[in-house]
């Protein structure tokens, strides 16, 4: 490496370091904020001594942002990756502003508030397109009453069992991990544990702790139906937020010694390329439909003493529900625009995303807390979908490759 390069990467570093501290102190004030770190400890215990202001955050924030744009730029060098290191942290930095400036009452609008955290903004769609949907679904699934109460009352077969869900979500994680594994160099102790626990806002989580070690929580509040089993295997761990968490750290912390990966603040850009790669990483692990089905109907519906022969009727209907997904995004803009109430989010809900009533709260309790976050799941799998796509086309090689380049790099939303 010559002089200059060595002064920038000097630089650079040194503005990750004190972002990475920036990120800390905001977590004194936002519990929900620092997702994941395993940097030194003694970062922590600092910033929960010094307990920094918001204003004081604010003005170091701007100050740092400042400081990179003048950091000599390595990116001459003709790597890539310090490319996208430059443009993360220019992009992380000025996240971790508007999440101070909201912490301090600014009240922004969703699309505003989804461009500054995320780097990016949902398309809107209209009631027209979703009654489109709903159309085919009402054909599918006849009968009095609304639909989410036939939808409820039709699905009722392909609940799991509690007492199988634990051996069933297994048997999903080991096809996951099999197939990550074939194509993707895994740290050698990667590992998780699995937990079961109640009254969250989410359906699932992915902990990560460091080490290549993650906990993933399973919220069993509302019943857990066949097609959770591969979804949530592949998104919480492989090769979803376990894989991708796992790669940061070997490739980006450990390789290079880039302390900015040691921490992830939740609401920030990377959420975006984390949940995104999280769900389309469902279709890298099963390329086909029939690849899915064959293992569904081999392996896991037996496994839940699900009919199997119903498993090709069931999988049509999710391919439609899916499609409503960003009936979510629809609602949230409107709740967090204040044009709606939280009564009317519910109502809309059961109508436009078939949810019953139990399910549309649990969606409105993660709409109030988390915001414009519901975003990186929709928005987030098809613009990880186009990039890939963009990529290696339909080769399932090719796809993993790509995927796992993604995985282990600083990329962002606007670079995708
Ligand atoms: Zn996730």
């Amino acid at each position: 490496m010559s002089s200059g390069g060595a002064r920038a990467a000097e630089g650079i570093n040194a503005v990750a370091e004190r972002y990475a501290h920036l990120v800390l102190a905001l977590g004194q004030h936002d519990p929900d904020y620092v997702d994941a770190f395993y940097g030194p400890a003694e970062w922590k215990t600092h910033a929960e001594k010094e307990k920094k202001s918001l204003d004081a955050i604010g003005a170091e924030t701007a100050e740092l942002f400042a400081i990179l744009a003048k950091t000599p730029d390595a990116a001459a060098s003709g790597d890539e990756m310090l490319k996208l290191r430059r443009e993360y942290l220019q992009k992380q930095i000025s996240a971790l502003a508007a999440r101070v400036r909201m912490l301090k009452g600014e009240k922004l609008r969703f699309d505003d508030e989804s461009r500054a955290l995320y780097d990016a903004v949902a398309p809107t769609y209209s009631d027209s397109h979703f009654d489109e949907i709903l159309a085919q679904l009402e054909a599918k699934i006849p009968g009095k009453g609304p639909l989410w109460e036939r939808y409820e009352k039709w699905r009722k077969p392909f609940v799991i069992p509690k007492e199988k869900l634990d051996a069933v979500f297994q048997l999903a994680v080991k096809e996951c991990r099999a197939r990550t594994q074939a194509h993707v160099a895994l740290p050698p102790n990667e590992s998780f544990n699995v937990e079961y626990v109640t009254n969250k806002p989410w359906g699932g989580y992915n902990w990560y702790k460091g080490n290549f070690h993650s906990v993933i929580q399973v919220n069993t509040d509302l019943p857990i139906y066949i097609d959770r089993a591969v979804d949530l295997a592949a998104h919480e761990g492989y090769p979803g937020h376990h894989v991708y968490n796992s790669l940061l750290e070997k490739n980006l912390v450990r390789d290079r010694g880039w302390p900015e990966f040691s921490i992830y603040p939740l609401f920030s850009p990377q959420s975006l390329v984390a949940e995104g790669t999280a769900n389309f990483g469902r279709e890298v692990a099963f390329p086909t439909k029939a690849e899915r089905m064959n293992f569904e109907k081999e392996v896991l519906f037996p496994a839940a003493g699900i009919d199997g022969s119903r498993a090709d009727e069931y999988y049509a209907v999710q391919d439609l529900m899916k499609q409503l997904n960003y009936a979510v995004n629809e609602v949230a803009r409107r709740l967090v625009n204040g044009e709606i109430d939280e009564k009317a989010a519910v109502q809309w809900l059961q109508k436009c995303a078939v949810m019953d009533p139990k399910r549309a709260q649990q969606s409105v309790k993660f709409i109030k807390r988390y915001r414009s976050y519901v975003i990186n799941y929709n928005l987030g799998e098809d613009m990880v979908r186009r990039y890939i796509e963009k990529r290696s086309g339909t080769d399932p090689d090719k796809r993993w490759s790509e995927f796992g380049k993604l995985l282990s790099s600083p990329r962002l939303p606007s670079d995708l």
